[in-house]
């Protein structure tokens, strides 16, 4: 792990540092008056300073200074401190500094950015993470920045990010690696590595038998893998017990799909590069269970089943037309093979779903890259689609405005009427469809008839708030937000869920 580990400075003088990053909208009268006298020096000299990063050496030491631009339209938010940080840190690095500092100047006092400071640091985080390859390759020295200090942060808030960049770290190397180097049985052993002596439990399921017997689903997903032994499936179980009494049951399936060929219906037209990262969702779920284990919050449960599979094409390939009785009993029509992230996740949900009769205030969760549409209905933010106990509860709308205050936006959906008649059995021979045969991103509700397809395979349609026992549930489709500008096979991923999830259960 060499995420850059954050130390508490209360004061600028306490932080041990050989790079010192100021961050914020204007630079002209710090707390410090003899460094804010040195910069206006330097302002009259170069017409750069406030307006990009620059780089100055007063008294010797490298100050490096990361504007925001303005903070105070409507439209701005907390990014602005994570996108100047990002580019901040890059400098320091450039310049050769090990264990730079992080100060804002004049914080802005509105409440949008009340978590600025940890939010530069989850910034400087997502810019200096390197590939797990490219460090397995070059060597940790890809990653110098060993520590970052924390200007006005205390002991309480650095051992929360510090959880917060651990889990993040993971999340990212989980998701961004390439098909080989995270195939099914690889992925699971990162994470057996990852929680080995911490107190996150893990099971790996490897045994084939089993995955067919149990997980009809997502078995019909891993048969064309089945010939090449490597890229076998595998189903993570992961589960964090508090000391003391449970109040809250937080209960997660993630979609990992470690190559998305599409299947027999090929990604074709130079759609499939980028398809290595349709893990993402496991990814942040395993990222997120990291940062519970080194943070071992209290009063909340956490467990995690991760569907672990790669999406293959071959003779055994699954085919659209085919009726596959669910772990439910739910008899499921195959519309489309490369809508197969809902079919991996299905009967873990129908599991999780058992097992939360039986658990104290749960509340279930997918989380998945599962659509085009909902990168192309929300931009880079992720889309929540909840049932009807988790739209009373504001499920979603609690972590999404957490998420605008830690930098992991994400808009609310609904789910409506029309997404289940989308998915209806046409014909006696099936129950429902699993998704029609046309690119979700052309689909109208596109992200949010998949949820409707979920909870029905997931037994979730018999817990809605008029049943005996409702059970809240969300589904979080991280297609548009998972990676940095949405560039599959180049961008790096971005955890999202990690923080906001942290922020809403965790502190
Ligand atoms: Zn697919």
């Amino acid at each position: 792990m060499a995420y850059p580990h954050a130390v508490a400075a209360p004061q600028l003088a306490d932080a041990n540092h050989d790079a010192l990053i100021i961050i914020g909208d204007d630079f002209s009268s710090l707390a410090d008056a003899s460094l804010s006298q040195a910069i206006s020096a330097q302002q009259a000299v170069d017409a750069r300073i406030g307006k990009q990063v620059t780089l100055l050496v007063i008294d010797s030491k490298r100050v490096i200074l990361a504007p925001t631009g303005p903070l105070n339209r409507d439209y701005d938010d907390v990014r602005r401190y994570f996108d100047a940080a990002k580019q901040g840190v890059l400098e320091a690095k450039a310049s050769g500094s090990t264990q730079p500092a992080i100060l804002l100047a004049n914080v802005n006092q509105d409440s949008r950015y009340k978590h600025a400071l940890e939010v530069a640091y989850l910034g400087a985080c997502q810019a200096l993470w390197q590939p797990l390859e490219a460090r397995e390759f070059h060597g940790q020295a890809i990653e110098p920045i060993s520590q970052i200090s924390l200007v006005g942060a205390d002991e309480a808030m650095s051992k929360a990010l510090n959880a917060i960049a651990a889990g993040q770290y993971a999340a990212r190397d989980l998701c961004g690696t390439e098909p080989e180097r995270m195939a099914p049985p690889r992925f699971a052993d990162y994470c057996v590595e990852l929680f080995a002596g911490s107190k996150v439990s893990v099971e790996v399921i490897s045994d084939i038998n089993t995955i067919d017997k149990d997980y009809p689903m997502m078995s019909t997903v891993a048969r064309a893998s089945y010939a090449v032994e490597r890229h076998h499936p595998r189903v993570v179980k992961l589960e964090y017990v508090p000391e003391g009494d449970v109040e809250r049951t937080l209960m997660f399936v993630g979609k990992g799909l470690v190559y998305d060929t599409g299947g027999a219906d090929l990604k074709v037209g130079g759609f499939m590069a980028g398809m290595s990262r349709d893990k993402g969702g496991a990814a942040s779920v395993a990222g997120f269970m990291k940062s519970v284990a080194d943070f071992a919050p209290k009063g909340v449960k956490v467990i995690a089943y991760l569907a672990v599979v790669r999406n293959s094409i071959g003779s055994d390939c699954f085919v659209p037309d085919e009726i596959i009785t669910s772990r439910e009993g739910v008899r499921v029509r195959i519309g489309n093979t490369d809508a197969e992230g809902r079919l991996a996740m299905g009967d873990l949900l129908s599991e999780m779903k058992d097992r939360a009769l039986n658990e104290v205030n749960p509340e279930l969760f997918t989380v998945a890259t599962l659509t085009g549409h909902a990168a192309r209905a929300m931009g880079p933010y992720s889309a929540y689609v909840e049932n009807g106990p988790a739209r009373a509860a504001k499920i979603s709308r609690q972590i999404a405005d957490l998420g605008d205050l830690w930098a992991d936006g994400a808009e609310v959906s609904r789910s409506r009427r029309e997404d289940y008649d989308f998915i209806r059995p046409r014909t006696l021979a099936d129950d429902v469809l699993s998704s029609n045969n046309a690119a979700s991103a052309v689909t109208a509700r596109g992200h949010q008839f998949p949820m409707a397809f979920l909870a029905i395979v997931g037994g979730l349609d018999k817990h809605g708030t008029e049943s005996a026992q409702p059970l809240p549930y969300v589904h979080m489709d991280i297609a548009g937000s998972g990676v940095e500008g949405g560039d599959w096979q180049h961008g790096k991923p971005t955890a999202a869920t990690v923080s906001s999830l942290f922020a809403r259960y965790c502190l």
